[in-house]
């Protein structure tokens, strides 16, 4: 069932008290990799907190225990569980936003101060640290049940909520408390679904739903020889250097179309059939935004199909550098001792990083032996994360798609956001990742914003999505 039409204009009658919430929230620099910043994490966590039971939440701050930063033990912001609604007839959803930012300093390339809610009056641009990552979507949520408790509505659904305040940090301490609540009697039983508002739209036009991201799995591949660093004027054809073997090592894993060269990874994953072509040729998404996007007229090809497809189902593997190497100025006759390449696969499932990782080191030791040098190897799988996906037919997705107004795309997203793959396993229910801002609202970068009509429409769009899961 839509939304009443009273909400609906709730929402548009709002908009500068939900704002000025906004605004209050992305005053508190609540840095999370940050140890100086760790007090305001804190506060921050106590502010959403205030939030909450002043709409009518029942909460609990969780506490996570203790953290190693920059050499103190800093206690980890608690996490903020909220539960509204104990109907045994309505379904009840699991609700996650994070409270912590990126770090960002003026000095940086901000045109403003990072930390006050700018509102620019030309392009209705709310500018600040957090405004779309993740401060935005968590007040939409508190916005949505404001009108409830004000006007004294029961909701549709009975509603859990699970904000945290390290998830620019890892995410340190969660998996174990979701783990521990989802249990019989925790504070997660009896969730049906849960919905994530943390990513983003794939353009600045079109609403998106998520169903899938990609997992990871990092390499250190070092290559080793001689005792110390020496001169390339008296050692230079007289010895097996370490960069040379790498470099034979490094180019065999890829090559410049992206594809994978290490065998058994690519035939890991199914083959695309015609129907789900069909969602990626559906997307509102061209060559021209991925090139946008990257700034430069780079893309694999020009067909938008494969180029999604590369993004979104297909595993990739990049080369980020070279530990050890010769990287400064000038021309150094160097040759380097032990170097390191990094390079890092993203999954799709249903690899995982334990069904990789064989695959590859057996690949680098077998070919590392065909250089017939005397340099030793060593390979390392740095950390990894296992890809998600999930069902878009699902009646959670279908609820979404009820409340976008537009037809929203369908995405799956290149990176990882861990959690999901913590609720899905713990609960054993359905995720969707329902994202509020675009794709230029510049996460984790200088300027970042959300635009007013996302913060506001994204709103109606949250409440919206509750009825019409309870329909
Ligand atoms: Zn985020």
């Amino acid at each position: 069932m839509p939304a009443p039409q009273e909400f609906i204009d709730y929402v548009d009658k709002s908009t500068g008290v939900f704002i000025q919430r906004l605004k209050e929230a992305v005053e508190i620099p609540s840095v999370s990799g940050d140890a100086s910043r760790r007090p305001d994490v804190i506060r921050m966590a106590n502010w959403i907190n205030d939030q909450l039971k002043a709409v009518g939440v029942t909460t609990r701050l969780a506490d996570l225990g203790m953290q190693e930063i920059e050499g103190q033990t800093l206690p980890l912001p608690p996490a903020v569980l909220g539960r509204i609604g104990n109907d045994k007839n309505k379904k009840t959803i699991l609700v996650y936003g994070h409270f912590d930012v990126q770090p960002a300093f003026k000095s940086d390339g901000w045109d403003t101060e990072p930390f006050k809610l700018v509102i620019d009056g030309v392009t209705g641009r709310l500018i600040g640290r957090g405004a779309s990552d993740d401060k935005g979507p968590v007040l939409g949520w508190i916005n949505v049940l404001q009108w409830h408790h004000e006007n004294k509505k029961e909701l549709p659904v009975n509603i859990v909520c699970c904000f945290e305040g390290m998830e620019e940090s890892g995410s340190e301490g969660l998996d174990e408390l979701v783990q521990r609540e989802s249990q019989p009697g925790g504070w997660f039983d009896g969730v049906d679904a849960v919905c994530i508002s943390d990513n983003y739209w794939l353009n600045t036009r079109t609403p998106a739903l998520t169903y899938g991201l990609r997992g990871l799995s990092y390499y250190r591949v070092t290559v080793s020889g001689p005792g110390r660093d020496l001169h390339s004027g008296v050692f230079g054809r007289t010895v097996f250097e370490p960069m040379t073997d790498l470099i034979s090592i490094m180019s065999r894993l890829v090559d410049n179309r992206g594809n994978i060269l290490i065998p058994g990874i690519q035939d890991q994953c199914s083959i695309a059939d015609d129907k789900e072509k069909k969602i990626y040729a559906g997307l509102d998404y061209s060559i021209h935004d991925v090139e946008e996007a990257a700034g430069g007229n780079i893309a694999l090809s020009s067909d938008k199909v494969e180029v999604l497809m590369g993004r979104m189902r297909n595993p990739s593997l990049s080369l980020h550098g070279i530990e050890g190497a010769f990287s400064g100025v000038g021309a150094k006759t160097v040759i380097p001792a032990k170097v390191s390449g990094k390079f890092s696969i993203r999954l799709v499932p249903p690899q995982t990083p334990e069904s990789v990782d064989p695959l590859v080191v057996e690949y680098i030791e077998e070919q590392f032996k065909t250089l017939n040098t005397k340099s030793k190897l060593e390979i390392e799988c740095l950390h990894g994360g296992k890809p998600w996906v999930t069902d878009h037919n699902h009646w959670n997705f279908e609820a979404a798609k009820r409340a976008t107004l537009a037809i929203p795309d369908l995405t799956r997203e290149g990176g990882s956001i861990p959690v999901t793959l913590t609720f899905a396993e713990s609960l054993g229910v359905n995720v969707l990742l329902l994202p509020m801002g675009r794709g230029d609202d510049g996460a984790h970068s200088t300027n970042e914003k959300i635009d007013k009509t996302n913060y506001i429409e994204g709103t109606k769009l949250l409440g919206t999505y509750l009825y019409e899961v309870a329909a």
